[in-house]
């Protein structure tokens, strides 16, 4: 579903991503860690067409970005690339003068144009999945960062991605809202959904994905079975 090939990242001259090539199999659950400053975040957000690139290729599904693409066919692909793989970060990024339903619904209603009732119908239920459908009229700033999260979970899941990427989504969490928030994540990849998850939690990495990815300076330093990689 998702496959790279050969990809070079710098920041003003200095690179980052030195040369990866990985894919990602639909209805897989890979884990990537590794120290901070390795390139994990700028891994996911070059997946998802937040950040451009300088060597190598991204293929997701049947779109390809490249380093250097035609400003009028970028912006579409860009775009469609964000429909199909949708991004949730560590500090949930909610809109705060929104109530929980009006964070999932706005995206469906002002990027896909789905009419306003069907899209609060879907968030409802979404919510709902996610545990949270007492809280739908609740603020941001009235929910915990456990039920922050899993709205922001909402939120992505409420476009329809055919992949996941979430960047560290539980470590800004305390213990008891990691685990509301990785039973989530459980719930979901048991439903087989596809998903790159950028965390350090051994739980979340043994018991939800299919293979670790250990990133070091720019490149992948491991891979393998999440048992083979956190025992080694
Ligand atoms: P990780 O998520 O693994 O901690 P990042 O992908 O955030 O690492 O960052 C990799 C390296 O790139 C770090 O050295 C970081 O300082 C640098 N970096 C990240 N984003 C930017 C940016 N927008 N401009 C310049 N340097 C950046
Ligand atoms: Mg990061």
């Amino acid at each position: 579903m998702i496959a790279i090939d050969s990809l070079v990242k710098s920041y003003s001259g200095r690179t980052v991503i030195n040369g990866i090539s990985v894919t990602f199999e639909r209805g897989h659950v890979s884990a990537i860690f590794g120290p901070s400053g390795s390139g994990k975040s700028t891994l996911l957000r070059c997946i998802n067409g937040l950040e451009k690139f300088d060597g190598g290729s991204i293929t997701v599904g049947d779109l390809k970005l490249l380093p250097k693409m035609k400003p009028a066919d970028e912006r579409a692909l860009l775009l469609k690339v964000r429909l199909k793989a949708g991004m949730v970060f560590q500090h949930f990024g909610l809109f705060a003068h929104m109530t929980a339903l009006e964070n999932v619904m706005e995206a469906p209603v002002h990027v896909r144009g789905v009419d306003k009732g069907e899209a609060r119908d879907k968030a409802a239920a979404l919510l709902e999945k996610v545990g949270l459908s007492h809280r739908k009229n609740a603020y941001p700033r009235e929910l915990s960062g456990g039920e922050q999260q899993r709205v922001a979970i909402a939120r992505a899941l409420a476009m329809e991605p055919e992949a996941l990427l979430l960047d560290e989504p539980t470590s800004a969490l305390d213990p008891e809202r990691k685990v509301e928030v990785a039973n989530v994540l459980a719930q979901l990849a048991k439903e087989g959904a596809t998903m790159i998850v950028v965390t350090h939690e051994p739980a979340i990495v043994r018991s939800i994905c299919d293979r670790a990815i250990v990133l070091a300076n720019g490149k992948i330093e491991k891979q393998g079975s999440p048992a083979d990689v956190l025992d080694h």
